[in-house]
């Protein structure tokens, strides 16, 4: 697999040197970046799931106290417990 897209942001990817010991690349943890957006995945799986599913996707879920909006309820229920505390926990469902 090829890929034109040169991901110049790598959330949580260690900086050169900075915890690498010479020898022991074997044991790096492999992640799998989305082409697209350059989110990054401990799993391939995961991956090609938020690149076939989510990435680009318009977001589907909405907070109704403030209107943001996200692709996953889950991250719109977290938005309430920290911006909204006491709030009922709920998302509207865009379609
Ligand atoms: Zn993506
Ligand atoms: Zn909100």
């Amino acid at each position: 697999m090829t890929s034109s897209v040169i991901c110049l942001y790598f959330p949580g990817y260690p900086k050169e040197g900075s915890w690498l010991e010479e020898g022991k690349e074997e044991g790096k943890v492999q992640r799998y970046f989305c082409p697209r957006c350059c989110s990054s995945f401990s799993k391939k799986a995961n991956m090609l799931t938020h690149f076939r599913y989510e990435c680009g996707k318009e977001p589907r879920f909405q907070c109704p106290y403030c209107g943001k909006r996200d692709r996953k309820s889950s991250n719109t229920y977290r938005h309430i417990r920290t911006c909204h505390k006491g709030s009922r926990i709920q998302a509207y469902r865009l379609y």
